[in-house]
């Protein structure tokens, strides 16, 4: 039987997005499981609002200042704490209110409320892949500090993570990372080159927010992703493989030393890891559609084309050379992100911004966490003059 006691108190932050709505989903399916204690977004008050009078958390922070006095005069009747600003967001991570953060802001910004509640003793959900590829080893060894666990929620990381239980002694020989291709598998670059915004914002198999959709279409969300699993299992460069499966049935594989291979498999589904990790140790019951093998008749796989998917082999140097190169690759990818989806520069053109970044800021080995945000700044500062923004 379940009691008060045994409900685990969530604070998510992010809420207004991919991760964050689908996460209130499963939280109100299992209301005898969680409780939602913060709720956090950038700027989308209707929807924060709306949230927090269903959830009726402790606290809601929304950064976007201007947004303040319309969020609080909406929850105005009820005893819910409202905050903004970038520092509120940070500050609200080390509160008493809550056990266990679903990290789903998208980003750098993901990067501080994260680092905060695991200095608080909070085990951590972590969809925001890019905290791990800005500071991973910060991160982890911050983590390993506090005896705090980071459940990964990012479907090739919750696969890989699921393969570990009960391998504790048992080293990993390789992972094999799965990567459905994304929406241009096999295009070369004379398509790529006129692909626009919205074409490139529709992805085959998942439904995802605007920046991991355009990172999935340029095969960075996978180059991200090898840095991610270095971290979060303490893998060396050479053991991280990646493979293109478009179907994304498996989500991930480990090889062992005996050369046996484990892989978790289900439909693409990302309520399915965000479960996983809400509930970890236990799995929940659930009625999300199942997998039928009768119906996957056809499983493929193929080599990623790093020659014309130049982002993933920028993401690949970044990896092997360390230091603050991942930092710099990400700041760089931010702002041609979203230089692309404002139409300010070409689907190619992002590859060009990173490149020469990575060329411009000065390589640290062994960067402190102030040196971290040093290079985020710098990086973004260059790649935002050379596309003028
Ligand atoms: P999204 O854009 O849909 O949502 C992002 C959330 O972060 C929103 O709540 C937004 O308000 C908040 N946010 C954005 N910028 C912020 C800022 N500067 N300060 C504070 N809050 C801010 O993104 P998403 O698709 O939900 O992805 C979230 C994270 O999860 C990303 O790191 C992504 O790579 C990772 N992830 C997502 C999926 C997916 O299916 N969507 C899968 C795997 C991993
Ligand atoms: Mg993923």
């Amino acid at each position: 039987m379940n009691t008060a006691s045994t409900i685990k108190r969530i604070a998510l932050f992010g809420s207004t997005g991919s991760i964050g709505t689908q996460a209130l989903e499963v939280i109100a399916n299992n209301p005898d499981k969680f409780s939602v204690e913060v709720l956090t977004c950038n700027s989308n008050d209707d929807l924060l609002i709306q949230q927090a009078k269903k959830f009726n958390p402790n606290v809601v922070v929304i950064t976007d200042e201007t947004k303040y006095t319309k969020v609080k005069d909406a929850l105005a009747s009820t005893d819910i704490k409202v905050f903004a600003g970038e520092k509120a967001l940070e500050d609200v991570a080390s509160m008493d209110v809550y056990d266990f953060m679903l990290a789903a802001i998208v980003g750098y910004a993901g990067l501080k409320p994260t680092l905060n509640a695991i200095k608080a003793g909070k085990a951590i959900g972590l969809a925001n892949k890019e905290t791990l590829v800005v500071a991973g080893e910060i991160v982890m060894q911050a983590a390993y500090e506090k005896r705090v666990p980071i459940i990964p929620i990012d479907s090739e990381h919750s696969a890989i993570f699921q393969c570990l239980v009960g391998e504790v002694r048992n080293p990993i020989e390789k992972v094999i990372l799965t990567a459905s291709g994304g929406p241009f598998l096999g295009r070369k670059t004379n398509y790529l080159v006129n692909v626009k915004r919205d074409h490139a914002l529709q992805h085959p198999n998942w439904t995802m927010g605007a920046k991991i959709s355009i990172d999935s279409a340029t095969l960075m969300n996978k180059g991200l992703e090898m840095i991610e699993a270095k971290w979060l299992f303490n893998l060396r460069a050479e053991q991280i493989e990646v493979l293109v499966h478009p179907q994304s049935v498996i989500h991930s594989m480990v090889q062992f030393e005996d050369g046996s291979i484990k892989a978790q498999l289900g439909l693409p589904d990302m309520k399915l890891p965000i479960q996983y990790a809400l509930a970890f140790p236990k799995r929940i019951a659930n009625n999300f559609p199942r997998a039928d093998f009768k119906k996957l008749r056809n499983l493929t796989f193929e080599e990623p084309d790093i020659k014309t998917f130049r982002n993933l082999g920028l993401a690949m140097e970044a990896l092997d050379k360390g230091g603050n190169l991942p930092c710099v690759l990400n700041a760089a990818n931010e702002i041609a992100v979203y230089a692309f989806l404002r139409n300010r520069i070409g689907f190619l053109d992002m590859t060009d911004v990173i490149e020469s970044t990575m060329q411009k800021v000065s390589f640290l080995q062994k960067p402190s966490l102030d040196d971290y945000l040093d290079s985020d700044a710098e990086a973004r500062n260059y790649a935002a003059d050379l596309i003028k923004l």
